[in-house]
Formats: C-alpha cells, sequence, structure tokens
C-alpha cells in the first residue's frame, strides 16, 4: 500500500531523550522549556523576528483574526483546505471569495479589488502547496484600501520569497506544524506577526488572556501547545534538511517519469523557493484524472484530490457562489503519494501506472 502521505518520524531514542528531559523536569505544558526552546530554533532557522508555538494552524488562523480585529468581510480563496474558510465564519466574519489564478492556484490577485466593498477589512489567502501568492499585488490592494493582509501558510514552511522567509509577508502568517505537514510536531501551529505588539497581544490570546497570575490584558482562548508536541518538532527540525531534499529528489523523479505525459505543474513563483511539499498535477480533464486515479487505486495506491471541490460552492453555512476556474481546476488537480520514505521504484511504479492509464 502507497499512503497519499505519511508522517516522517525521528529515530525513537532522540525523541526519547527529550522525554527524559520531561520526566526530570515534570513540567508538561504552559509554556514549558522545550516549547520556547522550538520558537527560538524555528526563529534562527527561519530568521524570523515574532513568532509563536500554537496548538494548531486552525487556532493560529482564529487569534490572527481576533487580534487584528476583523469585522465584516474577509476577501479569501475557494482553493485551500477547509481550515481557512471556517476560521473566518467561527470568528463571526463573512468569507468573500476570489477566484485563483490558473496557473498558480492562489488566489487571483487581479480579481480582489473588484470584490472589496465598505464592509471589507482584509484578505486572508492561501500559499496552496506552499507556492506564494503574489504578495507584491496584495500588499499594494491592501494598502490602497485599508485591509489587513494573513497568509495561511499551512503548507510553506521552509519556503523564501527574494531571500527571506515567505511567513515575513502580510500582518500575520501562519504555519500548520500537523502531522501531515512536511514539518511537524503531530499537532501544532505557527503564528508570525510582522509588529511585536500584535503578537504580544496574540501571546495574551493563545493563554486565556492571562497577563499575570490575576490580571488580564485580552480576550483569550487556550493555544497553548505541550513539551511533547515540542519534543516531536525539535526532534524533527534537526532532520529537516534530509527531508527537503529527499522530497526534492523525488519530485525530480517524477517529472523526469511523467515528461511526455501531459500533465503540468502549478506554475511556482520565480522568486520563491520550493518546499516539495505536495506533488500536485494537473491533468488535461477530469476523465482521464479519474481514470488514473481508479487505476492507481487498483494497485493500493493512494492520491488526493487537493482541494476538490471548491469550497465557495459546498458549505452547509454558506451560499454556494460559482467560481469558475477553481471549478474548472479543482476537477483537474490530484496530489500523488510524497513522503519522506517513498522508494524512488515505488515512484516508477506510480508513473508507469499512469501512463499506462492515460494511453489505454
Ligand atoms: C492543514 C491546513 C490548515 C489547518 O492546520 P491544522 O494544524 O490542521 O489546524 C489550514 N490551512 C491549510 C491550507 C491547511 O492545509
Amino acid at each position: 500500500m502507497i499512503p497519499v502521505t505519511k508522517p516522517f518520524l525521528p529515530p525513537k531514542e532522540v525523541y526519547n531523550a527529550y522525554l527524559d528531559g520531561i520526566w526530570k523536569r515534570q513540567w508538561l505544558t504552559n509554556m514549558g522549556p522545550l516549547a520556547s526552546e522550538l520558537e527560538i530554533r524555528i526563529k534562527e532557522r527561519e530568521e524570523l523576528n515574532h513568532l509563536l508555538f500554537v496548538t494548531s494552524g486552525t487556532i493560529a488562523l482564529q487569534i490572527a483574526i481576533k487580534a487584528l480585529a476583523l469585522k465584516g468581510e474577509i476577501i479569501t480563496t475557494p482553493f485551500s483546505f477547509i481550515a481557512t474558510t471556517s476560521s473566518i465564519v467561527w470568528e463571526g466574519c463573512k468569507p468573500v471569495f476570489v477566484d485563483i489564478d490558473a496557473s498558480s492556484l492562489n488566489i487571483d490577485a487581479n480579481k480582489i479589488e473588484a470584490a472589496i466593498t465598505k464592509d471589507t477589512s482584509a484578505i486572508l489567502a492561501t500559499h496552496v502547496y506552499g507556492n506564494p501568492c503574489d504578495v507584491e499585488k496584495i500588499a499594494e490592494i491592501a494598502k490602497k484600501h485599508n485591509l489587513k493582509v494573513i497568509y495561511d501558510g499551512a503548507h510553506a514552511f521552509g519556503v523564501k520569497l527574494k531571500g527571506k522567509s515567505i511567513f515575513d509577508y502580510g500582518d500575520v502568517s501562519i504555519c500548520s506544524l500537523h502531522a501531515t505537514k512536511l514539518y511537524h510536531s503531530i499537532e501544532g501551529g505557527l503564528i508570525v506577526a510582522q509588529d511585536a505588539t500584535t503578537l504580544k497581544k496574540m501571546e495574551y490570546m493563545r493563554n486565556f488572556g492571562f497577563a499575570g497570575p490575576e490580571r488580564f490584558a485580552e480576550l483569550g482562548i487556550n493555544g497553548k501547545n505541550s513539551e511533547f508536541h515540542a519534543a516531536m518538532g525539535l526532534a524533527n527540525l534537526d532532520y529537516l534538511d534530509g527531508i527537503l531534499q529527499q522530497r526534492k529528489e523525488l519530485t525530480e523523479r517524477y517529472w523526469h517519469r511523467l515528461v511526455q505525459s501531459k500533465l503540468a505543474a502549478p506554475i511556482w513563483h520565480k522568486a520563491a523557493t520550493n518546499n516539495y511539499g505536495y506533488m500536485p498535477v494537473i491533468f488535461e480533464n477530469e476523465e482521464v484524472l479519474l481514470k488514473c486515479m481508479e487505476q492507481l487505486k487498483l494497485r493500493e495506491i493512494f492520491t488526493r484530490r487537493y482541494f476538490y471541490p471548491s469550497l465557495a460552492a459546498i458549505l452547509p453555512y454558506l451560499e454556494s457562489v460559482r467560481m469558475p476556474v477553481t471549478e474548472a481546476l479543482a476537477k483537474r488537480v490530484l496530489c500523488l503519494p510524497l513522503y519522506y520514505d517513498l522508494a524512488v521504484e515505488e515512484v516508477d511504479l506510480i508513473c508507469r501506472t499512469m501512463l499506462n492509464a492515460k494511453n489505454n
């Protein structure tokens, strides 16, 4: 069986060494030493100034929306994971969908201005598969209309744009450290803010708003992550360069094998590095996609239609809106297996199966 993804696990002894420390200190959660160390190590690695380790990417989004005091309408993309949209609704705001760009699969920055109304407070865009949005155009629009910008960088750990971390764009960026993401702490998330005051506010929010044992600075929630999760994050961090390298090689192998297939990849931002978080392929039509998916499944190879269908069309708590580009592309995109211990021979088998399915 070949799953679409498989979490990376460090050698057990490495994790156990962290556990020994936890047992010695008996400090399990509430901003313990490992959680702090993880924040420092990630800040150093990604050259970031202001960062928080929280329980999930979803809570990171919710805290970001709350901390920026967003109201009314938030412009967002229908081609993302459900949490991008549901966080907006959860925080009492209204998602206003803007269609995607057919080549990057990110929100089409050229269509944002037409969706702005007097009630718009922010833009929440996803760097889909880690591929950076048109951050310059979005910044320009945000400035002109006095809007906040949040980036859902759940897929984007390690990506650099013009030499700096992708999380260093927008007012706030978030990342998910969920087990299915390329770098993980089992469950976990990161919040990155441009400005120290906003980060301080979010730091209070992460811990019920506590500003001292008997004092509250903000309305808060429980977004603190545990020492056990931080330990996994720290253990995995030492393997990250190897993970990125392995994913790069597997991706190159895929495209080498699929070169004659008429399959396309999303067009990557020219000034950005790739983290090879996903292996999305764009088919010429849905029929061929379904045929390939089926043939792979017969060999117990599992793929995933990330993201299908359009979030603008299927949520029971939102009025359905048509997004023609998203609908057309969502039907044609399939994510192929990609994870650290996927074997080159397995990549070859997947490619052979797909090429056969396409030609029959
Ligand atoms: C995974 C993911 C999230 C949610 O992250 P969790 O850590 O699972 O809460 C949000 N947005 C996108 C685009 C994701 O892929």
